[in-house]
């Protein structure tokens, strides 16, 4: 992620004086957030890994070894990009978790980015440094990983994609909209353009597309995007009331461009879980425009500070949880023919 929003404040924000808390280690649901973690780790090892690097590769090929572990099989989209022939090849990843009817039936998206920003050879040499994306790439998608884990155990009734894309990040430094969303923008394209799979578009099977994005600061809280449907954000927000979690929702908004934009122009319901107000440093520069209940939070957006140390493994927890939590609403508004 992706272009830095208007900063707007809620009533919800003006009211929560208190700072937001750590993650605790108790959160409710399967989602093993010390083994999400453990793969974030696994993965910032191979480097920073954007598109087209052999770093890139490695990754993938890691998580291909990390889905098959899970009994799925891992498909692979690769596709070159007019006009960007540097880069060689994008390439997503993802994987079907079969429901009912795998051919023909309803589908659940979730998605996140693996991708890692470009930091090097840029004009300006701020813009150049060791970037390995732990939280803004890495964290959604070992979440990701550790969600499959369960939902392919869950006897219900929508198909579920999991959708790891690539190139989701601006290629020049600052966002430019013609050079980002590749792999979103491929993907959903080519969905709509399969009418073997997709006979009358996408949005008539994929029925919600839920990304998680920035995901895994220990002081987690999920901003509230303007682009994302709003029966979708209801049912988020009960989940997290459900969990104990609902202070950490929605204090701020904004429409974010992001991997959702796509599908959401095709019809698709969706949702962008994104932790990024105040994660951006410059939107502290001036340290009176900072309120105090964020004031503690870390900026480390597209910075050399986006690390492993900045996580926690509860709050990795609490995002798949809070996802896994908000199924059966997701399923009861958005499959009602599949809700069980
Ligand atoms: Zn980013």
């Amino acid at each position: 992620m992706t272009r830095p929003p208007t900063r707007t404040r809620s009533l919800l924000a003006l009211l929560a004086a208190a700072l937001l808390p750590a993650c605790s280690a108790s959160v409710s649901g399967p989602v093993d957030g010390a083994r999400a973690l453990a793969h974030v780790q696994r993965m910032v090892e191979f480097g920073p890994r954007p598109p087209g690097s052999a770093a890139i590769e490695q990754t993938r090929q890691w998580m291909e070894a990390e889905i098959r572990k899970l009994g799925l099989e891992p498909r692979r989209m690769a596709f070159r990009a007019p006009g960007e022939p540097q880069i060689g090849e994008f390439v997503n990843l993802w994987t079907e978790i079969p429901g009912q009817d795998p051919a023909n039936g309803p589908i659940l998206a979730l998605a996140a980015h693996y991708c890692s920003k470009l930091t090097e050879g840029h004009a300006n040499p701020a813009h150049n440094f060791r970037f390995v994306g732990a939280i803004d790439g890495a964290g959604a998608s070992c979440v990701l990983l550790e969600l499959a884990r369960h939902l392919k155990e869950r006897k219900t009734a929508p198909n579920v994609w999991l959708i790891w894309f690539d190139g989701e990040e601006s290629l020049e430094f600052e966002w430019n909209d013609k050079r980002a969303l590749f792999g979103s923008r491929h993907f959903a394209a080519a969905m709509q353009a399969d009418k073997q799979r997709f006979p009358k578009g996408l949005a008539q099977r994929m029925k919600a597309f839920v990304l998680l994005d920035l995901i895994g600061d220990k002081d987690l809280k999920i901003d509230r995007d303007l682009w994302s449907n709003g029966d979708l954000q209801k049912v988020f927000l009960e989940a997290a009331k459900r969990m104990g979690e609902e202070r950490r929702m929605f204090a701020w908004e904004s429409k974010i461009t992001d991997d959702h934009i796509p599908f959401q122009k095709l019809g698709v319901p969706v949702i962008n879980l994104i932790d990024f107000f105040w994660r951006d440093p410059n939107s502290r520069k001036d340290p009176a425009q900072v309120p105090a209940s964020v004031r503690d939070l870390q900026a480390w957006w597209h910075t050399p500070e986006d690390t492993v140390d900045k996580m926690s493994a509860a709050s990795l927890a609490l995002a798949g949880n809070l996802v896994w939590t908000a199924l059966p609403g997701i399923e009861a508004r958005f499959f009602p023919a599949a809700a069980r």
